[in-house]
């Protein structure tokens, strides 16, 4: 279904994001582990993609095999940096091709180890440009991404919102939220993009903490805070994996109900290639 229809219902969307991974068998358990969410209806499955096309053989054998044996509907990331006209529009036919009907359009973050990454063939610096190149060239419905906690190269939530509105305007249908972990965050998010003139739907993102040994990655990431209880919760748990999977669930069950009082039209999910804690919550929602 497109984006723009998506949300317009009354039960809140689940959606779920994953990576390709780097070989045939880790995406033959990708899949199984996906079949495994698949009683909870997602809208969609979203993969990512690498900057520059780094992933992107993999992420299409992904989009494939989420369609055909998944039997839900993808949605392709796209980052514009490293990219072109002809480069874009040669993966759009792809999906196109597939019969997928939307996007997320990105920036994309530079290759591991290479901050200063600076492609010769740039042509589109900000996502609002790939979003409005996407427009006049396709039909897909686009989603873009918004930062909750501010994208760490804006100067301020203001200063992140008027580039989020330039995404809107270019005409993104739908905005899909970092993940978070201070709800107040995301309620301010919110608000202060209403304020703005922003109507589409904003689907909060959720990644419970499940595996100890990931958490400063995910911090450091995403550049999310997490609250000083919640934190120390954690901290106090490292040694016991059964406790600390569970103190982990319980806050993501907790920070979901919580949004959905709010009344987001959906919630996507992070759930890292792996099926277990994201079960465990949205047994608990359901
Ligand atoms: P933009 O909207 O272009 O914003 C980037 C920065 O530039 C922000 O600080 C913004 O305030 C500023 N800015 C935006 N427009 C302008 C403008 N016109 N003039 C001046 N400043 C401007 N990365 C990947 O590589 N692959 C993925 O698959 C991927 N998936 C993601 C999924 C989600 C849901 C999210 C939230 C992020 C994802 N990312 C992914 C990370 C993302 O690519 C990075 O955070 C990237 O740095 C920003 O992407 P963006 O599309 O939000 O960029």
């Amino acid at each position: 279904m497109e984006l723009s229809k998506l949300y317009d219902q009354k039960e809140p969307k689940f959606s779920f994001e994953v990576f390709p991974p780097k070989t045939d068998e880790g995406i033959d358990n990708l899949i199984g582990e996906l079949n495994k969410l698949k009683k909870f209806d997602p809208a969609f499955i979203s993969v990512t993609y690498g900057a520059g096309g780094s992933t992107q053989g993999r992420s299409v054998k992904v989009i494939k095999r989420i369609l055909n044996e998944v039997k839900v509907t993808p949605l392709p990331h796209f980052t514009c940096i490293g990219s072109n006209e002809s480069s874009i529009l040669d993966f759009v036919k792809v999906i196109e091709g597939l019969g997928i009907k939307n996007i997320l359009a990105l920036k994309g973050d530079p290759p591991k180890d290479q901050a200063d990454y600076s492609p010769e063939n740039n042509i589109f610096n900000y996502a609002n440009e790939l979003i409005a190149f996407l427009k006049q060239n396709t039909k897909l419905e686009i989603a873009a991404a918004g930062y909750p906690e501010v994208h760490p190269k804006a100067l301020s939530l203001d200063d992140d919102l008027d580039h989020l509105k330039l995404k809107v305007e270019a005409g993104a249908e739908v905005v899909i939220s970092q993940l978070f972990y201070d709800n107040n965050y995301f309620y301010n998010f919110v608000e202060r993009a209403r304020q703005k003139g922003i109507t589409i739907p904003i689907i909060p993102g959720i990644l419970p903490l499940y595996i100890p040994s990931q958490i400063e990655k995910i911090i450091e990431l995403s550049g999310t805070h997490l609250p000083e209880d919640f934190k120390r919760a954690l901290n106090d748990s490292q040694d016991n994996l059964e406790e600390f999977k569970k103190i982990a669930v319980d806050y993501s069950v907790k920070q979901a109900k919580e949004l959905l009082e709010f009344g987001v039209p959906g919630i996507h999910f992070y759930p890292l290639n792996k099926a277990e804690a994201v079960e465990k919550v949205l047994l608990r929602l359901k």
